[in-house]
């Protein structure tokens, strides 16, 4: 496969907190002349049977996809996975367990944003929702903005969704052991997904893609959504330093709200190996 190509390995449907269908994206990546493509919900592969025939029928390549929650030095941190077999029994029990304790965390977001006056936001939320089991703060974000308490979800988060703010309940998520394992071991390959989102310390940075080396992974996010264009030149240079695959997403989640669209982000850099070069043999 063509190094340079325009391939999407980022992006979220219904069943996490996208607002398209697997059918929508697959055709829209299509329209906007991706190359190879990867449905990542949220700690999630019950969208990858439909993506994959929507792209079949496209005659768009695919490779299966997911983006897990990890707990890491007391912060989120989120691991793609690529080209794995979506009905490995790990995988899919691990991912059920760690979309448990979602609704529970969701009543008490609620329950914090009443105190500050905003009634019934899981209910508000919950009408968002397209997987019960995946009840996400972008979904309370939707709510606050339909009903005007911000005017865009990024005052959302700001305002109300991170720590700190009276709708924000950390949460622990899968350990970075677990998810490159549970990912590997089901034949694909584990990425970090967008790095330059963590605000880590370099010291926290380096235990991070050390550590995620040491248990298997093997690729990071440089071109991303996620990414200015420079944090995509220095995570360039961190892939070289790691020895690690580097991948390109646009994390697209709705044509109203994400900022970048399917296949439209600049091309990886020349000198980087793609992750798709070691996954020729899981395209779709
Ligand atoms: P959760 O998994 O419930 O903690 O929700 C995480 C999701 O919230 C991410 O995958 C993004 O889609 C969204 N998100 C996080 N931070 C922001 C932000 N600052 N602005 C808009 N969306 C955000
Ligand atoms: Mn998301
Ligand atoms: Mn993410
Ligand atoms: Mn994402």
């Amino acid at each position: 496969m063509n190094r340079m190509i325009n391939a999407d390995l980022h992006c979220h449907s219904v069943i996490s907190d996208g607002t398209l269908t697997p059918e929508a994206l697959a055709e829209r990546a299509k329209a906007n002349g991706v190359e190879l493509w990867a449905l990542t919900d949220h700690d999630e592969v019950g969208g990858q049977d439909r993506a994959m025939a929507a792209a079949r029928a496209h005659g768009l390549p695919y490779l299966t996809g997911t983006e897990i929650s990890v707990t890491f030095a007391q912060q989120t941190v989120h691991i793609v996975g690529l080209g794995f077999d979506p009905h490995n029994t790990a995988l899919v029990q691990g991912l059920r367990r760690t979309r448990g304790g979602r609704s529970e965390r969701a009543q008490e977001m609620s329950d914090g944003l009443a105190k500050v006056g905003i009634k019934n936001a899981y209910e508000g939320a919950l009408q968002y929702v397209g997987n019960p089991e995946l009840i996400s703060r972008t979904h309370f974000a939707r709510h606050l903005v339909e009903t005007r308490v911000c005017s865009d979800t990024s005052e959302v988060f700001r305002k109300y969704l991170t720590e700190g703010k009276p709708g924000y309940v950390p949460h622990r998520w899968a350990r970075l052991q677990e998810a490159v394992q549970w990912i590997t071991e089901a034949g694909g390959i584990a990425v970090i997904a967008h790095p330059a989102r963590y605000g880590f310390t370099p010291n926290e940075e380096y235990a991070l893609f050390s550590e995620f080396k040491t248990h298997g992974g093997r690729g990071v996010e440089v071109v991303t959504g996620s990414h200015s264009s420079q944090e995509a030149v220095r995570y360039a240079e961190t892939a070289l330093e790691f020895d690690l695959v580097a991948s390109r997403g646009s994390d697209f989640h709705s044509p109203d709200e994400s900022r970048i669209d399917l296949g439209t982000l600049p091309l990886l850099p020349g000198q980087l190996t793609p992750v798709w070069e070691l996954l020729a043999d899981r395209i779709q």
